[in-house]
């Protein structure tokens, strides 16, 4: 009685004690796209491809197929089924040979779980297996259990990875011939593989549709159109999608685990076509390598990720994902440097910058072209992208400022401080990924607001959290529409090919020495990033954001763009003013400027600056000089309002043709023109001999020149011998290169007085 007792007592806490995990929680880790699609899967660390098979719904004709064909009283039964036991075994007998197994998908589960030999000491086991089972679990779970390890040939494990692998679709989109093959594939063994007794596999699973209809639970039709459906051929494979971004997505999530995507695997397939197109031709210019990512603008939704050519391209290294790799920037911060300094002022996006030879210390930074326009507008520093006028108007601004601006906008790249990059900044300094300036550029699309760009469809894009406006609405509108102009440098060709297509704005930018080649576009749909080159890293004369990049980001533009939706922005009427500017200077009016227009400028904008070109002298009729309170006694004076720039200025737009006004040179006989101290060169002083020293390296050092003025708001105007050096303001000194020999230093105030020395300069060899 006590044994017996015992051993009751032991059943119960056996079958009632938790059954733990039946299977290791070893698991591939799938990769899907936004619409559900697979785009690869990484195995599992028995490299098997076993999907991980929690909050799965199996479909319902799976279920229904498998319940007919191996468990009839699945649902009634408590894991053991000990009428179909009894069948199986006097089926046997009578047979003489092993025909049936009786197993529920219970006990079959609990084979899987722990496969041992077929022995009826085993059977009791797993029957034993199955009843505990059965107390644990749902009969949900148990079929979810079944269905997602159950072998399906090879290393597939599981319905999911067999419908990816065979049939290239989502288990809940299978017909009811390929969820009633998978009920009996597992039933065949041999015939796994689907290669060999491929009749045998295809009479078996019409009996079970067969059956299907018998039981009412399908109609004649699909009984006869599901019979004549072949078996899937035996070449198919489970995708191998968009590599670099699945390696990308994967780094950093738990591993066995389905991942969620944005990208969207029609997309990039038609992509990397198109890009495939495009690498055909630029590999006979030899440039080898081609990255592109394409983002969904509103969200910052990575639809399209290409990191190389060709994943598969081992000779030009196509496993690097060029995505990540952080490269010179060339010109494509312009745009941003303008929309920060018209958010600051007082500029408008019209407003004239000065493009002539300009020297800080030893940086003279130069135009693509080699030469100056004298003034241009910042739109056109913009659209023919000016490094000239992008430069001073960085010194303006300020280097410190607008780096601290790239590190709001997530530039993760600057391994220097901002003293370290300099002026040099704006023309590709520093380096940053094809990933942050797309998503710089999908910022300037949700004007301003900082826009991260994201892989995981879970992830909402743009959150409350998240408004952080790198810089005014106003701003971004002026910058993207300036940005949709298209007079660009390069042939007719392209100049027509840009045009009359999608309404875009786009900014290209080549890296010094030809390296990097860059194409970034916006509109309200898309944000496209195009960069071209050498993963290598060497140079080469075909590389051009214009010439090679930009083709394939409007090809992209024109196939992706949906016509029958909104292409292009709104307009931010609220966070824009009007404002009247001078016609000829696109500066706020002054006192002086003889026509005026409206102008839009941010509201933000908070410094105030008016015209600095118009200017009003006091002259001498007759002469034209200039007169001050000192010297217009008995003289015949009139006001005149000049439109004034400096000398080089004056010199390079005279060249073109314009006619320029100078500042009226003061009258000869004023107190004033003998006054030492209104302009006071301080070094070096008349007379000096200057013994240029060496620094520790043995190079010459340079020489700072420098001068005084009464009034601090002077501008002073620097002539060494008969070369302009440059102008100053504030700070008023220069720093140059001396040659050996007889000086004259010259400077001239903005009223016209001058002030020269004499000095001669030495080397020691
Ligand atoms: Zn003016
Ligand atoms: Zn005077």
């Amino acid at each position: 009685m006590i044994p017996v007792i015992l051993l009751t007592g032991i059943w119960f806490y056996w079958v009632y004690s938790p059954p733990g995990s039946l299977f290791p929680d070893d698991y591939a880790t799938p990769v899907y796209d936004c619409n559900g699609s697979l785009l690869r899967v990484f195995l599992s660390r028995d490299e098997q491809v076993r999907f991980p098979w929690k909050n799965v719904t199996l479909p319902e004709k799976y279920v229904v197929s498998l319940v007919t064909f191996e468990d009839k009283r699945f649902y009634r039964h408590d894991g053991v089924d000990l009428w179909a036991l009894l069948n199986a075994t006097i089926t046997n007998i009578l047979s003489g040979e092993r025909k049936r197994g009786g197993s529920t998908i219970t006990m079959q589960v609990a084979r899987l779980a722990a496969p041992k030999s077929r022995t009826l000491f085993n059977k009791l086991l797993e029957c034993a297996a199955a009843f505990k089972y059965s107390v644990h679990f749902s009969k949900q779970q148990i079929l979810q259990i079944y269905a997602a390890h159950v072998p399906m040939g090879g290393n597939i494990v599981g319905i999911q990875a067999a419908s990816w692998r065979y049939f290239g679709k989502p288990v809940a989109e299978l017909t009811w011939a390929e969820a009633a093959l998978f009920v009996v594939l597992p039933n065949s063994p041999s015939a796994m593989n689907l290669g060999k007794q491929r009749e045998k596999l295809l009479q078996k699973r019409n009996i079970l549709l067969q059956k299907l209809y018998d039981n009412k639970i399908i109609d004649r039709l699909t009984l006869d159109i599901s019979s004549q459906e072949p078996l899937p051929p035996t070449d198919n494979q489970i995708p191998f999608l968009a590599p670099h971004f699945c390696y990308n997505v994967t780094r950093n999530v738990a591993p066995g685990r389905a991942v969620h995507t944005t990208l969207d695997a029609q997309l990039q397939q038609q992509v990397e076509s198109m890009l495939a197109q495009e690498h055909r031709y630029l590999r006979r210019l030899g440039i080898a390598n081609i990255s592109a990512l394409v983002v969904e603008t509103a969200t910052g939704r990575v639809r399209a990720y290409i990191g190389s050519q060709d994943f598969f391209d081992d000779r030009n290294g196509g496993q690097v994902d060029g995505i990540l790799a952080p490269r010179s920037t060339g010109s494509l911060l312009k745009p941003f440097l303008a929309a920060k300094a018209m958010d600051k002022g007082p500029y408008t996006i019209n407003s004239l910058l000065t493009d002539a030879p300009t020297w800080y210390g030893t940086f003279a930074p130069q135009n693509a072209s080699k030469t100056f326009a004298g003034l241009v507008t910042m739109e056109d520093m913009l659209v023919k992208s000016l490094n000239v006028p992008a430069v001073r108007l960085l010194y303006s601004y300020g280097v410190r400022d607008f780096y601290l601006f790239l590190l709001e906008a997530g530039f993760s790249n600057l391994f220097r401080g901002a003293e370290g990059y300099g002026l040099s900044l704006i023309l590709g300094g520093a380096e940053a990924s094809l990933w942050e300036l797309t998503q710089l550029y999908a910022s300037l699309g949700n004007l301003g607001r900082v826009t991260h760009l994201t892989l995981y469809e879970n992830e909402g894009a743009i959150t409350p959290a998240d408004t952080l406006q790198l810089f005014s609405r106003g701003s971004a509108w002026l910058v993207l529409n300036s940005l949709r102009k298209l007079a660009r440098p390069g042939s007719e060709f392209y100049w027509t090919y840009f045009d009359n297509q999608t309404p875009v704005a786009w900014k290209t930018g080549t890296s010094y020495g030809q390296k990097d080649g860059w194409a970034i576009g916006v509109n309200r749909q898309w944000t496209i990033g195009v960069w071209i080159g050498n993963f290598k890293g060497s140079g080469n004369a075909a590389i051009s954001g214009a010439k090679s990049a930009a083709p394939l980001m409007f090809t992209l533009f024109n196939s992706l763009t949906r016509r029958d939706e909104p292409v292009w922005f709104e307009k931010p009427v609220d966070d824009l003013v009007q404002v009247q500017c001078c016609e000829q200077s696109g500066y706020p009016t002054g006192p002086n400027c003889p026509s005026t227009m409206m102008l839009e400028r941010p509201a933000c904008s908070y410094i105030p600056g008016l015209c600095p070109f118009h200017r009003r002298f006091l002259v001498n009729k007759k002469t034209g000089k200039a007169v001050c309170s000192l010297c217009w006694h008995g003289v015949d004076t009139t006001h005149v309002n000049l439109f004034i720039v400096s000398p080089q200025v004056k010199e390079l737009l005279e060249k073109s043709g314009q006619v320029v006004a100078a500042i009226p040179q003061h009258a000869e006989n004023c107190p004033q023109t003998r006054d030492e101290n209104r302009i006071e060169i301080v070094y070096p002083v008349n007379g000096i001999k200057i013994f240029v020293p060496r620094d520790l390296d043995g190079a010459y050092e340079q020489v700072v020149l420098s001068a005084r003025h009464q009034r601090s708001d002077a501008r002073l105007f620097w002539f060494l011998d008969s070369n302009f050096l440059g102008e100053t303001t504030l700070n008023h000194q220069f720093t140059i290169d001396l040659a050996p020999g007889a000086h004259v230093l010259t400077v001239q105030d903005d009223e016209g007085f001058i002030k020269k020395v004499r000095f001669s300069a030495y080397k020691r060899e």
